[in-house]
């Protein structure tokens, strides 16, 4: 099986770029995020603080967690319910980004992201697949670009899905889950040592994804 590790902060562009380099290549896309953000609309609803792993881990015991692909779009399951929508609000974001620090969070999905890239030619979208879930992943790309310019994305994307925020609360908001993905003890961002970074602050979304196209054929054909 072949594997692609994605990897970068918020707002990078991974997941859109994953999912067309996906298609592109007829890859199963994986994003890992969608696991994250259901745990964090677990706690959420169930009223834990999110922050407090001895609040959340005990809790890890009531959630089953499934990935579907359903024509060709991945669905995350919460315990039977199709939660794709709820879980891209932004106060799941945070959820997400808190319970995320928590070693027993990641050692709970751990299994789920490994057992799917060892059935399937994944394209994997994350913070840690090139570092911790896949570290002998064949290519590991880190996709990133300046917190101005994810922000500027960002609010975009929302507006887009009727959604009203403000540009300067997305980038504080961006600062935050930069600050938190990459200063964890557990699994923190940061780039794999044999990964290619990609920045895409000065390009536009088709130069990237030829830049990537052109850099995936070139190690897997
Ligand atoms: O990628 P996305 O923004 O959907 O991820 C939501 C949160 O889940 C991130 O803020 C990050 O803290 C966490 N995450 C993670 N490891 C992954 C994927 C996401 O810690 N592989």
């Amino acid at each position: 099986m072949i594997q692609i590790a994605i990897d970068g902060p918020s707002g990078a562009g991974k997941s859109t770029m994953a999912k067309r380099l996906a298609k592109e290549l007829g890859f199963l896309y994986v994003d890992t995020g969608a696991l994250y953000r259901a745990i964090g609309l677990y706690m959420l609803r169930a009223g834990v603080a999110t922050k407090d792993p001895a609040q959340v881990l005990p809790r890890l015991a009531e959630i089953k967690l499934e990935l579907r692909h359903i024509d060709g779009a991945q669905h995350v399951f919460l315990n039977g319910e199709d939660v794709s929508s709820e879980i891209r609000r932004e106060a799941v974001s945070m959820a997400a980004s808190d319970v995320s620090a928590h070693q027993g969070v990641r050692d709970f999905l751990t299994e789920t992201q490994r057992s799917i890239a060892q059935k399937n030619n994944v394209l994997m979208d994350g913070r840690d697949i090139g570092t911790v879930i896949l570290p002998n992943a064949q290519i590991k790309i880190f996709l990133t670009a300046s917190a101005e310019e994810r922000a500027r994305r960002r609010t975009l994307e929302l507006e887009q899905r009727g959604q009203k925020v403000s540009y300067d609360e997305v980038l504080a908001d961006i600062r935050q889950r930069d600050y938190n993905d990459s200063h964890r003890a557990a699994a923190p961002l940061r780039q794999a040592e044999d990964a290619v970074l990609v920045d895409t602050t000065q390009d536009d979304f088709e130069t990237a994804f030829q830049k990537l196209c052109d850099l995936i054929r070139g190690r897997i054909d």
